[in-house]
């Protein structure tokens, strides 16, 4: 196993296998123009498989597929089918917008994925046109049933944003309870494509805890202390079990055993790093796995990032990279790139 300079373990890879996205949402995606990876640079699912391999040696066990959206990757069940064949692999996740999942979910559940969690910000159609510029919400709720009706559960991840949901905790729990969903609510982030973050917009998680014991009465904090997950997890009086990920007001860099690749091979150890390391080069001019083993361990083994904190110690806190100056340059820095 792999440890890196704060003993946190390679565990967990998050996939991303496209930086293309059918939404728009206004944190990740706002502006009206991006800078896409050359389709070329794109991995095949050949190339993604090796890598993995070399991942799993070292002791990942978790792989998340994420984008973009990973739906609008033709080739997504085939991934699937190649990776839950991979005995070493213990979770293979995915997570999307939910606005393709109808018509997929059949053949993704036949491939062997384990897990869905499908992204669901608001509950009502206007909030929804005005959150995503798309008028898709309708396809959104055709997703989560067929996930609840095919896996019989699912997660459902809510970024609140003050003024833009922040009335709906309750009702989406509601409809979480529907659909078998366990709702997890995730604070708003200054990531890489929230350019228009600002701190007066982050609803913190005392303030969704008050919010939701106001509805629902005490709370319960559900203690699970092996956990590395980023949601922590609580429970309602009935047994309704909900999560918050407080990124952006309690970070978790402590026990994040998180990294990502990018849809071309960049390998980067936090949501916040400038610099990834490139993989794709070694692996497409025929770099034996021990070659790259010696690269991803020398690299985690180094690892001393915790992104989310630092930022959170800034006393002037902006969005993560201004628009003008870098986001339009590198797509890499985008979170639609990077995979949230
Ligand atoms: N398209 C897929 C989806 O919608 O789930 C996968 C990619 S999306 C970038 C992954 C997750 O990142 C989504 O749940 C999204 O809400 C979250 N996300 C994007 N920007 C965020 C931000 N600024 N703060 C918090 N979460 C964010």
């Amino acid at each position: 196993m792999m440890k890196d300079s704060f003993g946190r373990l390679l565990r967990n890879l998050r996939l991303s296998v496209t930086d293309r996205c059918n939404l728009r949402c206004e944190y990740c995606m706002p502006e009206d123009d991006y800078v896409w990876l050359p389709r070329e640079d794109l991995l095949r699912v050949d190339e993604i498989s090796a890598l993995v391999d070399v991942f799993l040696m070292l002791g990942v066990d978790k792989i998340r597929l994420t984008g973009g959206e990973p739906l609008l990757r033709s080739d997504l069940s085939p991934l699937v089918t190649t990776l839950a064949a991979k005995p070493r692999l213990r979770d293979l996740a995915l997570t999307t917008n939910g606005v393709l999942l109808a018509e997929h979910v059949d053949a993704l559940h036949a491939a062997g994925l384990h897990r869905i969690t499908v992204s669901l910000d608001t509950l009502r159609r206007d909030r929804f046109i005005a959150l995503t510029r798309v008028d898709r919400l309708d396809a959104v709720l055709e997703g989560v049933a067929a996930a609840h009706r095919v896996y019989g559960r699912l997660k459902i991840d809510t970024v609140v944003i003050r003024g833009v949901n922040d009335d709906e905790l309750a009702d989406l729990i509601e409809f979480g309870r529907g659909v078998n969903g366990e709702v997890r609510f995730i604070e708003y982030m200054d990531v890489g494509g929230a350019s228009r973050w600002s701190p007066d917009r982050v609803v913190s998680r005392r303030e969704m805890l008050d919010a939701l014991s106001q509805r629902y009465g005490s709370i319960e904090t559900l203690i699970e202390p092996e956990s590395t997950a980023p949601a922590n997890r609580f429970a309602l009086q009935d047994g309704t079990v909900f999560g918050i990920i407080s990124s952006t007001t309690s970070p978790f860099c402590r026990t994040c055993d998180r990294s990502r690749l990018t849809a071309d091979g960049m390998w980067y150890l936090c949501l916040y790093a400038m610099q990834g390391i490139d993989l794709a080069r070694p692996l497409r001019r025929g770099a034996a796995p021990t070659e790259l083993m010696t690269l991803i361990a020398g690299a985690w083994s180094a690892r001393d990032d915790r992104g989310a904190e630092m930022r959170r110690a800034l006393g002037d806190r902006r969005a993560f990279v201004p628009i003008e100056n870098l986001l339009w340059r590198d797509p890499h820095l985008e979170m639609h790139t990077r995979g949230g």
